[in-house]
């Protein structure tokens, strides 16, 4: 097991009631030594692997800084696979960033981003799909969203592709046999074998782009605008939606102006609701947000919610919003049912036959669950079909791609009659991108990317 220059970092979020510094490397144990003193006197090099000392942080005058436990797992044993010294304090922030220092005086560097986990996958702990599954756990919003992740976490994703590499090299083998003996040249029937297994290998990684859509959503959000002309009732809409009690209400600040989003939880499909805090927030500002940025909403969103006031005849306002959802995938919102219907909105229907509509009145309670059936059953079709966890990510999907084209111009080949050899580059190359995606086939740039993805601790 190779053992790395020893970093450290607070692993747990400031503001929990215990807080972890984590050390890893060589020369965790050491350095751990020098902040922490066991009330039994006990050292930290001298303890065994899984075992946990009671003592206190001291600072470079032997001054109390922190009660804490230590707790040690030795390599290969630990997370990282190296020797890991974990230190649990009492969760102030000031005592903690003061425990973290003194690592760093003790002869540890800081750790960089996702470097833990990073070096967890270096040294063979885990593929690159758990890797990334560590930080889709973390970052989960919702449940299902967390059981997606896990199921990755299992390594049941990378037995998967391993399967997917083996039926490749089983035929390459084979080509290759050919090749070196010539004499023995291939049949016509067994090129017709040959793409039949390349064709049966295509449909697998076809099944598993399907889940694609699936991932982002469920760990992205599905990006949502309401939209709709000044009093409709948009922010009627976005309060019912969060004044349930099960909504997941984060605010992250977004990268645009002072924009917010909100995510809401929609029977664990996250809503990630876009820039409507301003016009929830400011009565005036939805004057001029109605129409004006309706187009810019509409433009960032994956599923617009376009709320009509339908007691009125449609308006100017209220066409052009029709005419800019006509190719989009939209939930309509008839609102303001119980001041009356104008005729002129039975149309909307023919209009917009893609787009589930709710007849409601956002006034009275209750209502807010039929336009969320409407949006769960909207989203779900030909979205979360199956009842398995798997879903493959960006960069897997891209790379499963790759793979699939690299599948098609080999059967390309095939069918061309041209030289076995050739049908051999192509079904490398889907090797290797196969192989990229757990890391079997390492480019370390792709790796730094996707470690620099995780927050410091991890
Ligand atoms: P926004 O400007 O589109 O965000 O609309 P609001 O949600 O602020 O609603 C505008 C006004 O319409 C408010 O006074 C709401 O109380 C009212 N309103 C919203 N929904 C209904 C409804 O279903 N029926 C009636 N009568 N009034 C509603």
């Amino acid at each position: 097991m190779r053992q790395e220059e020893t970093i450290s970092a607070i692993a747990t979020a400031v503001g929990g009631s215990v807080g972890i510094v984590r050390l890893s490397g060589e020369g965790a144990l050491r350095a751990a030594d020098k902040v922490f003193v066991a009330f039994g006197g006990k050292k930290i090099a001298d303890m065994k692997s899984h075992t946990v000392a009671y003592g206190r942080i001291i600072d470079q005058e032997g001054k109390t800084v922190d009660e804490a436990l230590a707790v040690v797992m030795r390599a290969p044993h630990s997370y990282t696979g190296e020797d890991v010294a974990e230190l649990q304090c009492h969760g102030g922030a000031v005592s903690l960033r003061k425990t973290l220092a003194l690592t760093f005086a003790a002869g540890a560097r800081p750790a960089e981003g996702g470097e833990f986990t990073k070096r967890a996958f270096l040294n063979g702990r885990i593929d690159l799909t758990e890797a990334q599954a560590v930080m889709d756990v973390v970052e989960a919003k919702t449940e299902k969203a967390l059981f997606s992740a896990a199921a990755h976490l299992t390594g049941g994703f990378s037995a998967l592709l391993e399967e997917i590499r083996l039926n490749i090299l089983d035929i390459i083998a084979h080509l290759e046999a050919t090749i070196d003996f010539p004499e023995d040249d291939i049949e016509n029937t067994d090129r017709g074998n040959i793409d039949e297994k390349v064709v049966e290998i295509i449909n697998e990684i076809d099944r598993l782009l399907r889940t694609a859509k699936r991932g982002k959503i469920l760990r992205e959000g599905i990006k949502t605008a309401i939209i709709g002309k000044p009093n409709v009732g948009k922010s009627s809409l976005l309060n019912a939606f969060l004044r349930e009690e099960r909504a997941i209400v984060t605010d992250i600040p977004g990268t645009t102006r002072d924009s917010i989003e909100e995510y809401i939880d929609l029977d664990g499909i996250p809503l990630k609701l876009i820039d409507t805090a301003g016009i929830r927030n400011t009565g005036d500002v939805v004057e001029n947000a109605g129409i004006t940025r309706a187009r810019e909403h509409i433009e960032r969103a994956a599923l617009i919610l376009a709320v009509f006031d339908a007691s009125l005849p449609p308006t100017e306002e209220d066409e052009y919003i029709i005419s800019l959802i006509k190719d989009r995938s939209a939930v309509i919102v008839l609102n303001k049912r119980d001041l009356g219907r104008d005729l002129a909105w039975r149309e909307l229907k023919n209009r917009l036959p893609h787009a589930p509509t709710a007849d409601i009145s956002l006034k009275e309670g209750g209502n807010i669950t039929i336009v969320e059936d409407l949006i769960k059953f909207h989203l779900m079709k030909g979205v979360v079909s199956d009842g398995e966890n798997i879903a493959v990510n960006e960069r897997q999907a891209h790379l499963l791609e790759q793979a699939r084209e690299h599948l098609e111009a080999a059967r390309e080949t095939i069918r061309n009659n041209i030289g076995e050899d050739f049908i051999v580059i192509d079904l490398r190359a889907a090797w290797v991108n196969i192989g990229e995606i757990t890391g079997d086939v390492m480019d370390e740039d792709i790796i730094d990317e996707i470690f620099s993805k995780f927050c410091i601790g991890k």
